[in-house]
């Protein structure tokens, strides 16, 4: 379900998804509610083009809407980019001398589970550092 008309995916993972038999794309929609009684039995859609609305029988829902960094917990003690994760310099330093951040939840370009990893080795490795010194 897309409320647009297209995808802004990056095109491999756009392509793939479009490629593949059983999955059916319902274009131009947000959901509106989940409907059922203890369980799921549909989605109630509307058509961001016309308002209408319609219920599409389904027992599964997985919801993907991009990400919303969880830094509650210093949001006033480190410095924070806008989107509210942390900023960190190359060694995964953040603003507080000694507190390290690494992964998704700080500002970076990419956030995938490679770049976590290594974001993770690195603070590490100059944590280990800073408790030498
Ligand atoms: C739908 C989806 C598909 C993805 N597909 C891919 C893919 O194909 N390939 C790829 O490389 N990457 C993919 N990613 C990205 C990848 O999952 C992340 O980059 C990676 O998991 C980041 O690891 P992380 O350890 O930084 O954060 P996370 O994996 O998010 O781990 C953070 C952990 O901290 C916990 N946590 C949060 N707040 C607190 C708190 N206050 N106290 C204690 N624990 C807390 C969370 O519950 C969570 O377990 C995908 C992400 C999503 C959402």
């Amino acid at each position: 379900m897309h409320r647009r008309d297209a995808l802004r995916a990056s095109a491999v993972l756009a392509d793939a998804a479009m490629g593949t038999e059983n999955i059916e794309f319902v274009w131009n929609s947000t959901p509106e509610a989940f409907l059922g009684d203890g369980k799921l039995a549909a989605i109630r859609l509307k058509n961001t083009q016309t308002g209408e609305l319609s219920d599409l029988a389904t027992d599964g829902a997985f919801v993907a809407v991009g990400i919303v960094p969880r830094t509650e917990l210093v949001r006033d003690q480190l410095r924070l980019a806008a989107d509210g994760s942390i900023e960190t310099n190359e060694r995964m330093e953040t603003s507080v001398p000694g507190v390290f951040a690494a992964g998704d939840i700080r500002s970076t370009p990419l956030r995938q589970v490679v770049t976590a990893c290594a974001d993770g080795a690195v603070a590490a490795t100059y944590a280990i550092e800073a408790v030498r010194v």
